[in-house]
């Protein structure tokens, strides 16, 4: 390693982290005329736009409200979202010839089902508007000084001090370490005497370890329709058995919600009444048994694997009441206590993040460093799973943007 460069630039701001936000930040500050460098850490910007959605990239949601953002102040992402709004996505990505088509649940993806065509936008509005990318280069500190901000970047085993004005943090959150993901933002937080909201993984597979893990690899790969909820929220989507526990979006989707020790719900049926469903049946096919029924409404799978829950060798007509009221307590209202979940390696983000209150909501300037905004995954905003991540992601960049 060579002896560390101090030098001042002529950029208007540096910007940590060429991820979403990052990405729209630089470009929206060309837009503005301001210079900005990227400093990127992988040896490519966009690593997790590019696998994003399955490689497709759900870079926004029709139905985007502050509702869909979990952070310890309910109302800070209002004002970002309301100065960039998924009108702004929609139009800024048609504009670089990004059409959307919505699949399911307002979840918006390129017409081309390709990610790649969304991190090309960025890449070359960045070259036309003569923003500065550095990839393979790792900002390690920053510091406070005379005309604003020292930022130390290793690249290429040298460590160069750079001077600008103004510093954006958009580093990201913990999720896919071996992405290029850091803890850059929180110790930064940390160093400048920031308050961090605690993080935890978030939109991730929950685990069922002990006695009850093998019912669970027994259904691995079946996918059902449910409604799981608990005191917080309730989600309808699919829910997916695996080998080691439950994934799928609904339980991806009540992971940002769940604490450790705590029970999630299921209704295997919903939107049914099971138990008249049965009565229903027995009038017309008394005869039938319950283990056929249920392959009926479920998988015959799913149905065996009951068979240690429920009496499914009995006929629909021999069924008392309380075994009817049994069946319906089962099937909606499963009870299920996970015993983890599958930690940043497997979660789409990090809940948490820098304090909301540390930040103004109008500008996501530090209020007490000016100059220095952090944006994106770092902050305590985090988006249900469907799009709106990047909302947040695009939203603050442009946001900080027309700041600096
Ligand atoms: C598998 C997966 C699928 C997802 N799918 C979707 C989806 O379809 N829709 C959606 O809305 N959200 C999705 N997300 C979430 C979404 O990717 C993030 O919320 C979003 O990327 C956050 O944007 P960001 O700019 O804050 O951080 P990032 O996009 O993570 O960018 C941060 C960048 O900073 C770099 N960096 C970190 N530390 C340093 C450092 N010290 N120096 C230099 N560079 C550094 C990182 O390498 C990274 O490239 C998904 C996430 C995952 C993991």
């Amino acid at each position: 390693m060579t002896a560390n460069l101090t030098k001042q630039t002529d950029f208007d701001a540096i910007i940590i982290g060429g991820g979403a936000c990052g990405l729209m930040c630089a470009v929206q500050a060309g837009f503005l005329g301001k210079r900005t460098l990227v400093i990127e850490k992988n040896e490519k910007v966009g690593a997790k736009i590019l696998i994003s959605g399955g490689g497709r990239c759900n870079y926004t949601n029709l139905y985007t409200s502050a509702q869909q953002f979990i952070s310890t102040n309910e109302h800070f992402s209002k004002s970002t979202l309301s100065q960039w709004t998924v009108e702004d996505t929609i139009s800024f990505f048609e504009t670089y010839g990004i059409t959307g088509k919505e699949k399911t649940l307002g979840q918006l993806f390129p017409e081309s089902d390709n990610a790649r065509d969304v991190v090309k936008v960025f890449t070359s509005l960045c070259l036309d508007l003569g923003q500065e990318i550095w990839t393979g280069a790792e900002v390690k500190e920053i510091e406070q000084a005379e005309g604003g901000f020292v930022v130390s970047v290793e690249r290429d085993g040298r460590t160069e001090s750079l001077v600008a004005p103004k510093v954006v943090i958009a580093s990201g959150g913990l999720p896919i370490p071996k992405m290029g993901a850091t803890d850059f933002g929180l110790r930064m937080a940390r160093h400048f005497g920031l308050r961090i909201s605690e993080t935890a993984p978030a939109l991730v597979p929950l685990t069922i370890t002990g006695k009850d893990q093998p019912w669970y690899e027994q259904l691995s790969g079946n996918s059902i329709f449910c409604r799981v909820w608990n005191d917080r929220i309730s989600f309808e989507e699919n829910i997916l058995f695996t080998h080691w526990g439950l994934s799928g979006p609904a339980i991806l989707q009540i992971s940002s919600y769940w604490r450790p020790g705590e029970y999630i719900y299921i209704d295997l049926l919903p939107n049914h009444n099971i138990g008249e469903l049965i009565k229903q049946e027995r009038e017309a096919n008394g005869k039938k048994m319950l283990l056929a029924y249920l392959a009926n409404l479920f998988t015959r799978k799913f149905a065996e694997a009951l068979s240690d829950k429920l009496p499914v060798d009995k006929n629909l007509a021999s069924l008392s009441k309380t075994e009817i009221e049994s069946i319906g307590q089962l099937i909606h209202e499963f009870k299920v206590k996970p015993a983890g979940d599958k930690g940043y390696d497997k979660a789409e983000v990090m809940r948490g993040g820098v304090a909301t209150d540390e930040l103004s909501s109008k500008t996501l300037e530090v209020k007490k460093i000016p100059g220095m905004y952090y944006g994106g995954e770092c902050v305590d905003v985090t988006g249900w799973l469907g799009g709106y991540n990047f909302q947040w992601a695009w939203a603050s960049g442009f946001v900080i943007a027309q700041n600096l």
